[in-house]
């Protein structure tokens, strides 16, 4: 059984009986992507709900007595939160779908989740593509159950100086805010669990975040009851020290497992997103063995067909790779355990292609996993190509699942609403399949073209609040805020690129020509602004030198202002982004892109993709929904001319037409191509459909 204990940790105030579900409401991340959900909070006081950065513990935290008291005396308000509350309680208790009765739930392991800037725990893609699915499963009432980690220093918050250099510092969740709830065991007490065989024993505490019917656990290692070393496993996401990082996926992969055996969760599948959790592969053959009663070859056979690996990279250096003295330090006793020498445990993380590198946690999820997935048709042959020789070995090619994401979270609250009407309520039901779309051709012209304006200006006020606070409070320099995006305005056609800055993805490409470029700003009639947005990992300095690159650019006078780069990438300020910007800008170096999501959130949105031919693109490009870069092969030069090009002979002249309504109907339609087509297609529906078809039903008894 799933613990159901509601004691929580997060003291809200009490609340007045007649709207004693607000607490329950905010505490459940339904809320966020709900358009009424989030509207009910906004009615609460609009203020707090924007001072709070939409965070609903903390606003409720800050609401005095009095005021949460004659609220209830407001008939708008209350009828509101009736209704919002009838949503969610009926939300809560449908049991129609999939029903978690009839079949042992999804154990899902991923090191990062990305749900809500209150809660950061994630650094990227993949976390952001984790808290979909979470959200997906949810919405569709599929049996998952989330396993993943506290990092109570979060990944990096980003601080750029005046010479463009990025400094980072923590970003430390609060817990007295963060949608966080302790676990309790039988006793009432804060659960904490021993993590076996590190010497000396970890020790966990558990914490749960509720995605709407998912429960998502997290592990901590910040607890008094370990050593300070100990306690600082969990401090970080993806720290840059080995020793440690090995420890983290440890405590993760037979950690996370542990807890699933505490609170009693048996599960049917075992899904792996990435290699950082894939310890627990071996804790699940413990399991066959120790509790079926299994030899160890069938308990590595029955692991191996009911556990699903995912792959989230081409590129072979990424992933993590482990001394065998490291291991050998860490695991002894573990392989006695399993009945194995030492010989066969290491084999399992060997790559025949570099057998003496080390301990490859990519290698353990393919070796081990009947099924696995590459995110994207292209990275799928990507992928089995890299690991050709290991793959000709086992039994399957690596099959793929092209990614999606979730609809209700990145659709703009406008648009979202407009679909409602158009498609009926329930149409997020429907949401991934084509024919429902075609009738967005029902959306007038001038809708699109204005809310996609609305959205603009917000993204444009909500970049240059930013700049005002930080330029008021913490007295930054003015070559900082200039850069940081002061002088954007929202009449202006603009690019959008925003993501991890790191060599592959070459987000200065568009610098290559800067003369050139300076004269497409410039154009007096028609000129264009470029918004950059996204963190280097703090270990990667390539990766800061290209950041530097741009916010340089963004300080020279010759481009005007109207380039301008945002501080601090993360949930809230894509959400700006990919509903704000005219066109999308993607130059990835093939293949290294195993898919990208960004693109996807934007396409919804109507913010047009220019991208070159890489990850989930070539899947969806139809010469009608957005541009193409340069060819099959990346060439920095070429790449740059097919960009300015296209700006100076399509997307300038197109986006500039002007016609009756003062907007451009050709610029509409190709926006209306773009949610028509992506839509369905790059939904977390479609993606969580693909993952039943594939892999979910065929290993399970799951049944509709
Ligand atoms: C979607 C998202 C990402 C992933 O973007 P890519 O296209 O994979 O680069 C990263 N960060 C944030 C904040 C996101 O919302």
């Amino acid at each position: 059984m799933i613990n159901k204990d509601p004691s929580t940790n997060i003291a809200l105030p009490q609340l007045p009986k007649e709207i004693e579900g607000l607490g329950e409401i905010a505490l459940n991340l339904w809320w966020s992507w709900n358009p009424k959900g989030k509207n009910l909070f906004r009615l609460l006081n609009p203020y707090l709900w924007k001072e709070s950065g939409h965070n609903p513990i903390a606003m409720l935290k800050k609401m005095p007595k009095d005021e949460l008291e004659s609220v209830c005396a407001q008939e708008r308000f209350m009828r509101e939160y009736r209704y919002v509350y009838a949503l969610f309680k009926r939300y809560m208790n449908d049991k129609s779908v999939y029903s978690q009765k009839e079949s042992l739930p999804i154990a899902y392991f991923c090191a990062e989740y990305g749900l809500h800037h209150s809660v950061p725990i994630y650094s990227g893609g993949l976390g952001f593509l984790a808290g979909d699915i979470l959200k997906e499963s949810s919405d569709m009432g599929l049996p998952v159950v989330g396993i993943g980690f506290m990092y109570p220093q979060g990944y990096v918050r980003q601080i750029i100086g005046s010479d463009g250099w990025q400094n980072g510092t923590n970003e430390p969740i609060d817990r007295d805010v963060a949608p966080i709830e302790r676990v309790l065991d039988k006793e009432g007490e804060h659960m904490v669990l021993e993590v076996p065989f590190i010497d000396p024993v970890v020790y966990v505490s558990v914490w749960k975040i509720n995605v709407g019917r998912i429960e998502l656990y997290l592990l901590d290692t910040d607890i008094e009851k370990n050593d300070p070393w100990d306690r600082q496993i969990s401090f970080r996401l993806y720290t840059p020290d080995l020793n440690q990082r090995l420890r983290q996926q440890i405590v993760l992969g037979i950690g996370g497992y542990r807890v699933l055996e505490e609170l009693g969760i048996e599960y049917s599948i075992l899904h792996l997103n990435e290699g950082h959790p894939a310890f627990a592969l071996f804790e699940r053959v413990c399991y066959f063995m120790e509790k079926e009663s299994l030899g160890l070859e069938e308990a590595v056979e029955v692991v191996g067909k009911t556990s699903i690996f995912t792959t989230h990279t081409p590129l072979a250096a990424a992933t993590d790779i482990y001394d065998f003295d490291a291991i050998g330090k860490n695991f002894t006793d573990y392989w006695k355990r399993l009945g194995m020498d030492k010989e066969r445990f290491m084999s399992f993380g060997i790559n025949p292609d570099s057998p003496s590198e080390g301990f490859n946690m990519t290698i353990l999820g393919l070796k081990m996993c009947h099924n696995k997935n590459a995110v994207s048709k292209k990275h799928a042959q990507v992928a089995n190509k890299i690991w050709k020789t290991l793959l000709s070995s086992t039994n399957k090619p690596i099959d793929y699942v092209t990614n999606g994401v979730h609809l209700p979270t990145w659709l703009g609250d406008e648009l979202f609403e407009a679909l409602d009407k158009i498609f009926g309520e329930e149409w997020l039901q429907m949401q991934d399949m084509l024919e429902i779309w075609e009738r967005i051709a029902e959306l007038e012209d001038s809708y699109i073209w204005n809310t996609h304006y609305v959205n603009k200006v917000r993204m444009v006020n909500f970049i240059r609040e930013r700049v005002r606070r930080k330029w008021s409070k913490e007295g930054i320099d003015p070559l900082v805020a200039m850069a940081e995006g002061v002088m954007l305005d929202p009449d202006v056609l603009t690019i959008g690129f925003a993501r991890r800055m790191t060599e592959y993805k070459r987000p200065d490409l568009i610098l290559h020509d800067i003369d050139r470029l300076k004269k497409i700003v410039n154009n007096y009639a028609q000129p264009i602004q470029i918004i950059f947005a996204g963190k280097a990992h703090p270990s990667d300095n390539p990766g800061k030198k290209r950041l530097q690159k741009i916010f340089k650019a963004a300080q020279d006078p010759g481009f005007c202002g109207r380039i301008a780069f945002v501080e601090d990438y993360g949930e809230d300020v894509a959400k700006y982004l990919v509903r704000g910007v005219d066109v999308w800008l993607n130059t990835p170096k093939i293949p290294m892109e195993a898919c990208g999501t960004s693109g996807m959130k934007a396409a919804i949105n109507a913010s047009l993709h220019l991208s070159a031919l890489d990850g989930w693109w070539p899947e969806a490009y139809n010469g009608k929904n957005g541009w193409l870069i340069g060819g099959e092969i990346s060439d920095d030069a070429q790449d740059a001319t097919s960009i300015y090009e296209l700006i100076e002979k399509e997307i300038v002249p197109l986006y500039y037409n002007f016609g009756e309504g003062n907007f451009s109907k050709g610029w509409v339609d190709m926006m209306r191509e773009s949610i028509k087509t992506m839509a369905p297609h790059f939904s977390a529906k479609r993606m969580m459909k693909d993952y039943l078809d594939k892999f979910y039903i065929p290993i399970s008894d799951l049944k509709k």
